[in-house]
């Protein structure tokens, strides 16, 4: 073990609009992709990412990427403390190395982007992320010798910002899953040795399952991982470049123990909580159904972070039943889903095993059959669609119209997001506002419709029982009226 790495501090923080709970709502924080908008900053801030709590600075809950890297770095022997961003200022002096947590630094993911570009100004979590790197103490202590690392799934655009890494003196961008290099990369910052610059994890350097460890602090919402990876390798995706790997039940179960320290559920997190288990792209009845009873045999409820169509409409059956289990601890949950084009055409091209063990061609009757079956199960799922793929033709943006038509009476929410190159797509072109032609317009119009019918009835779902929802929801229900009032002015009916 490092002398060094034992009497210096290493402090991980995130921004604002990611240390916050959301009102224990993971589909609030959609919310920070938003730009400001009528509503005052402060009451937005207050709706939809108000500070966690902490106890001296330090969360009592944190992202569950920062506390996989706690986790990591306090087995390898370091002294690490996570610490809410307003309270920087008490830590970073005594800090050596800051570690700090990325999504979407600058607002360039496919949802805050769309937003950006149609609102024409800078999203509220890319407005926090600079505001973090811009605060004072942080700047003081960069002139005494503290060293910049970042981590996160949304590392890949300080690409498109070397500016900003120079004028705010990030010394190290790591992209990928960092468990078996951190602790090397801290070691030498610590010994004020070079960094690289840009770090991006060889595929030789992903961890194995025994190599990933077990958080020791709670994470937000009660986020636990059950796997990494994904099999599907749509084109315009990065997470297809990892290898897919499922934890064990106990590993599992560890994590909810640690996260039930501040009470709640469990959300599961992988790209496709159906798979738990599999081999393939067919689920493993067995192995699901266990998952589900032996996570809610320990805590009071449970959601899902994504979940495929294809692997819904292939087992209707075990969907009822998993169904069924969830659904004697409570009234719904929800899930991530990419519907991402109506056409099979398109599917073919960008996606050709998103649909299996369906054919690529069968994708539209495989968005109606999941989509149907989430309905009835209530599984409420949070859509997406992708805008402006390079190969797109106005014949498969027609065919996503007509597929948004045959959705209208499914409680979901549909979210179109303009085409961001990553994936094997990295190299293409972005698409903007400016590419918009009159189909894109109409589809967009369809989504934004789609999601007023429903939306009062999910802000209802989303806060039933909750102490706080008399209070809450007026806010949100005020935020909708207005966001209708301007579009109907624009003449969306
Ligand atoms: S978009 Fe979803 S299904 Fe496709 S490769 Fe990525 S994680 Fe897998």
């Amino acid at each position: 073990m490092d002398k060094a790495g034992e009497s210096c501090k290493v402090v991980l923080t995130a921004d604002r609009t990611l240390m916050s709970d959301y009102h224990h709502n993971e589909f609030v924080g959609f919310g920070t992709c938003a730009p400001p908008n009528v509503i005052p900053d402060w009451l937005y801030k207050f709706l939809f990412f108000p500070p966690i709590k902490t106890n001296d600075g330090v969360p009592v809950a944190a992202p569950y990427g920062l506390r996989k890297i706690e986790a990591q770095l306090l087995t390898e022997g370091f002294n690490v403390v996570t610490v809410d961003p307003d309270y920087l200022w008490k830590y970073v002096d005594e800090a050596r190395v800051l570690g700090i947590h990325v999504m979407d630094p600058f607002g360039l993911g496919p949802a805050s982007s769309t937003f950006a570009s149609i609102l024409k100004k800078e999203p509220f979590l890319a407005q926090y992320f600079r505001m973090l790197m811009e605060k004072p103490e942080i700047k003081r202590a960069k002139k005494h010798g503290l060293k910049i690392i970042i981590g996160g799934p949304g590392v890949w655009q300080f690409k498109y910002r070397p500016k900003f890494v120079e004028e705010h003196g990030i010394d190290c961008i790591i992209e990928g899953e960092a468990e078996k290099i951190i602790g090397r990369i801290v070691r030498n910052a610590l010994n004020n040795e070079d960094l690289p610059q840009y770090y991006e994890v060889p595929a030789c350097e992903t961890p194995h399952l025994d190599e990933i460890p077990e958080i020791v602090a709670p994470s937000i919402n009660n986020l636990v991982e059950i796997g990494r990876g994904c099999c599907r390798g749509c084109k315009f995706c990065s997470v297809t470049l990892r290898p897919l790997r499922w934890y064990p039940y106990n590993k599992i179960l560890r994590e909810i123990e640690v996260n039930m320290k501040v009470g709640g559920g469990a959300c599961l997190h992988a790209e496709d909580v159906m798979l738990y288990g599999s081999k393939s792209t067919i689920p493993d009845d067995e192995k699901l159904i266990k998952l589900h009873e032996t996570v809610l045999g320990k805590c009071e409820g449970i959601g899902w972070s994504h979940c495929s169509l294809a692997a819904v409409a292939s087992k209707p059956k075990l969907f009822s039943k998993i169904s069924e289990i969830i659904l004697a601890k409570q009234s719904w949950w929800g899930a991530e889903v990419g519907i991402e084009t109506g056409s099979a055409e398109l599917a073919k091209k960008i996606m050709p095993a998103k649909a299996h063990p369906f054919k690529p061609e069968e994708w539209p009757e495989v968005v109606r059959m999941g989509m149907g079956l989430m309905h009835d199960y209530k599984l409420i799922p949070a859509c997406t669609l992708i805008v402006g793929v390079p190969e797109e033709t106005e014949d498969d943006i027609i065919k996503t119209i007509e597929l948004m038509d045959d959705l209208k009476g499914i409680r979901s929410l549909i979210v179109p997001l303009f085409f961001v190159p990553m994936g094997r797509l990295k190299d293409e072109d972005w698409f903007k506002e400016t590419k918009m032609n009159q189909l894109h317009m109409e589809l967009l119009i369809k989504c934004l419709k789609h999601d007023f019918y429903w939306i009062d009835s999910l802000i209802d779902l989303a806060f039933k029982g909750k102490w706080y929802a008399k209070l809450l929801r007026p806010f949100y229900r005020l935020f909708v009226g207005v966001i209708k009032y301007k579009a109907k002015k624009a003449g969306i009916r």
